[in-house]
């Protein structure tokens, strides 16, 4: 996990995550939004760029525009959004320059994509243009993707991020990953409550950072999401841990498990459903203590916004993956 500064207890709005419950008519207009952004990410791919570093970047970038209020929601169905500075070139004295000579001239990096005569960065095309440009400068040079992720963000964690991202999309081979399950088997004995901020609770941080699902020794953990296994072990508080990082910067954390699911080592993926351990009652001491409180699975939700990472109470996601399985 990352170690950086997290902060709790910040309000998040259902509406601000994707969470996958939609009526039949809404699952269509998704389909045909993941499409068309599809259908982007292919039609400036190439050998050097696969389609997938495109759609990590433009997802990375439409998961911190959902999350923070100082950048502005782009239109459907490309989120990507470079800075005026770095469109047009630092040195322009129009930042809004859409001139594609200009723009050369003072070392910008916009491109016109769609042959129209302008650069503008607004348009699709000529953003997923100038991005799969922008990364060709660094096919054949050492670690090629991390180094122009790196001089594009300066933030290790956002290219920790993205190449997550990229790495979810190429192995599934898709971007229409919208599933979701619930972490505990809804045919099991189970209890959990909207517990968010209480003092008690066990978790592992002072403040009660996730919801505490209470179950029997051994009842099957499950990831609720696609994702990367990135962390896997014993920590003081949290016992046998899991943490898996998922395409919308979210972090999801399982700890007090009794043991884990073998198969799984650190940078494996998972699915929706893929049992990663079993409930248990570890933590709170030295490696291999437990029994000191019941059994439960602690599940907690971190969001990375490209700056820090703070946990959101996953109490009302809980709810609905729940519900969408009783179905
Ligand atoms: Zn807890």
């Amino acid at each position: 996990m990352f170690k950086w500064m997290r902060l709790g207890f910040l309000m998040l709005g259902l509406s601000a995550i994707s969470i996958g419950n939609v009526s039949a008519e809404d699952e269509k207009k998704r389909e045909e939004i993941l499409k068309d952004r599809m259908e982007y990410y292919h039609k400036y791919s190439s050998v050097e760029v696969p389609w997938y570093y495109l759609a990590a970047i433009d997802q990375f970038e439409r998961n911190i525009q959902e999350v923070r209020h100082d950048l502005k929601k782009k239109d459907e169905p490309i989120a990507m959004n470079f800075s005026s500075l770095l469109w047009a070139g630092l040195l322009n004295p129009s930042f809004e320059d859409q001139s594609p000579f200009s723009i050369t001239y003072f070392d910008g990096i916009g491109k016109d994509g769609d042959q129209d005569g302008v650069a503008d960065r607004n348009n699709p095309d000529d953003t997923m243009y100038t991005l799969t440009e922008y990364l060709k400068g660094y096919v054949y040079k050492k670690d090629d993707f991390t180094q122009a992720l790196m001089d594009l963000y300066d933030k290790k964690e956002t290219v920790h991020q993205i190449k997550t991202i990229a790495k979810i999309y190429a192995h599934f081979e898709t971007n229409a990953l919208d599933q979701r399950a619930f972490p505990l088997p809804v045919t099991a004995h189970y209890s959990y409550q909207g517990t968010w901020g209480a003092s008690r609770g066990w978790g592992g941080r002072r403040i009660h950072e996730g919801t505490d699902l209470f179950a029997g020794y051994g009842v099957p953990v499950r990831s609720v999401s696609y994702g990367v296994i990135e962390v896997k072990g014993w920590n003081e508080y949290g016992g046998w841990r899991v943490g898996i990082r998922d395409m919308h910067n979210t972090y999801h954390y399982y700890a007090h498990l009794s043991s884990f699911n073998k198969e799984w080592k650190e940078g494996d993926i998972v699915e929706p459903g893929d049992v990663i351990g079993f409930v248990g009652s570890s933590g709170y001491g030295k490696e291999g203590t437990s029994g000191r409180f019941p059994p439960h699975l602690h599940y907690g939700m971190y969001k990375y916004n490209g700056r820090v990472e703070w946990a959101f109470d996953p109490y009302p996601y809980l709810q609905i993956w729940e519900k969408e399985e009783k179905l």
